[in-house]
């Protein structure tokens, strides 16, 4: 695809580059002083672990207002995005399709984290 050729795009065929890896669903922490940021393995209280999908999908800013719509104006202007995220090949020039393995088993709910604890969530990206 060449240069922002993402544009044009139908919603459907937007919609359809998710690969449904489900690591923007997993939370990410932000160091209020550096910026820096940490992946952790703790999903979205609405992530469906079994289907890996969200389960409030078409509801999905009601129920979580931190939910962010990937879109074809902001896609490049995430840091957090995943690197298995299939929206980066559209403007990475180093992206390289990466295996992922599936969730399952490797998460926890944020309903089952207290926010005091969410620091020791936070793991590598590459081992989930
Ligand atoms: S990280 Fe990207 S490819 Fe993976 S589920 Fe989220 S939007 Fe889809």
């Amino acid at each position: 695809m060449t240069d922002k050729a993402w544009y044009n795009l139908t919603e459907q065929q937007w919609e359809a580059i998710c690969n449904h890896c489900g690591r923007c669903c997993l939370l990410t922490l932000e160091d209020e002083e550096t910026g820096e940021l940490y992946h952790t393995d703790i999903a979205c209280r609405y992530y469906d672990e079994k289907n890996c999908r969200c389960s409030v999908y078409e509801k999905r800013f009601e129920r979580q207002p931190e939910c962010l719509k990937i879109t074809k104006d902001n896609v490049d202007k995430l840091p957090w995005m995943p690197k298995m995220c299939a929206y980066r090949k559209l403007f990475d020039r180093n992206y390289r399709p990466q295996k992922f393995t599936k969730l399952t088993g490797k998460i926890i709910s944020q309903t089952q984290v207290k926010k005091s604890d969410w620091e020791k969530h936070i793991v590598e990206e590459n081992n989930l």
